[in-house]
């Protein structure tokens, strides 16, 4: 098809691609790392509680009631947390602030598909480091002249936690430059790099309400670091949209953070029906990373992951599966509830079965 004239002023990106959200009746979803679990009492209380004002009026643009919860929760000053309309959003802003250099930007090659379309977006150049073997960041690529580095710790989608030890080796050999650790998946059992924001000043922790509160359509997301990072932030947050979170998301995402037993509780759960799951995915012949994340990226020893995936999403079991190189053999499995999860294990054990392969 030819270009139109007025198609040479156009931006143009090579979008994000979201796992998909069917609403099938009797569906397994295990393919966007959402939690099975409703969020908080406490937020149902407090939606039924919500008056016009929450509708009629504008919301609070500096997002105080949640930032205050927040930094109370983490004991952190309210003006060290920025709040966003789900972590992808404070990404993305943390992207066009803090990465506007001309040296690329450093992150590793097998992780969250979302980095490389920001970069494009903002127009922000970047290299990869590939993860070693065993699908572990190497923090000496990292010491390389660069713009900024970006990790998600968990990784996503290997699932792989690095130690505190590793993140504070990258942050410290970076001091020039921020460092962005991408905690979305940190309360699954993961040492959060918050400590060492009283030690570094480059570094800001992000992470989100989707995952460990169930509340990822509510989309609230936020950051922690230094003031002055979080200023800047702000300040290109006021130069594109002042008004990003609605008066619903803020009082409720406070009401979740209040909550810290329930919190607990549902971590728990998922952690323990995860340990169970990675036990039994190796009897059937899987191998993984061993995640600390609410999903686990398998790969079965005789069986293509895409066979398997098409054949599960016939069933309306929906896992993610990407057809990328190095991780085309794997299947990222949210972490379901447990019923969830028998049913996905009979499906695969009947399937690998059938296929003459235990
Ligand atoms: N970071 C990582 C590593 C993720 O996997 C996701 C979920 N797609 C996000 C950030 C964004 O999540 P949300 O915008 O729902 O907070």
């Amino acid at each position: 098809m030819e270009n139109r004239k007025w198609e040479e002023n156009i931006r143009r990106v090579i979008p994000y691609v979201a796992g998909e959200q069917p609403n099938k009746a009797g569906m397994i979803k295990l393919n966007t790392n959402e939690c099975p679990y409703p969020p908080s009492p406490q937020v149902e209380k407090a939606l039924k509680e919500l008056d016009s004002k929450a509708f009629r009026l504008y919301p609070d643009p500096d997002n105080r009631l949640l930032t205050r919860a927040l930094a109370e929760y983490y004991h952190v000053e309210p003006e060290q947390v920025f709040a966003g309309v789900g972590s992808d959003d404070v990404l993305s802003m943390a992207f066009m602030t803090f990465f506007n250099g001309k040296k690329p930007i450093l992150f590793p090659d097998v992780t969250y598909s979302f980095y490389d379309v920001w970069a494009g977006l903002h127009h922000i150049p970047y290299e990869t480091c590939p993860l070693d073997e065993s699908w572990h960041i190497r923090p000496e690529d990292y010491r390389r002249p660069n713009g900024g580095v970006i990790f998600p710790n968990p990784n996503a989608p290997t699932g792989l936690c690095e130690s505190l030890d590793t993140v504070e080796e990258i942050v410290r050999d970076n001091r020039d430059c921020v460092v962005i650790v991408d905690e979305a998946y940190i309360d699954f059992g993961g040492e959060s790099a918050l400590p060492l924001l009283k030690k570094y000043d480059n570094l800001f922790v992000v992470q989100t309400f989707s995952k460990s509160r169930a509340m990822a359509g509510m989309r609230i997301g936020f950051g922690i670091g230094n003031e002055r990072l979080v200023k800047y932030l702000n300040d290109v947050k006021f130069s594109f949209n002042s008004y990003t979170l609605n008066l619903p998301a803020q009082v409720l995402g406070a009401e979740a953070v209040r909550d810290e037993k329930y919190f607990r509780d549902t971590t728990d759960r998922i952690i323990a029906t995860r340990e169970r799951v990675k036990q039994r995915l190796a009897e059937l012949g899987f191998t993984f990373p061993d995640s600390m994340a609410n999903f686990i990226f398998a790969s079965h020893k005789s069986i293509p992951a895409g066979e398997i995936f098409q054949a599960l999403r016939e069933r309306d079991i929906y896992v993610r599966y990407w057809n990328k190189p190095r991780i085309n053999n794997y299947l990222r499995i949210t972490i379901g509830t447990d019923e969830e999860m028998d049913a996905l294990l009979a499906f695969l054990e009947n399937f690998i079965a059938g296929k003459g392969c235990r």
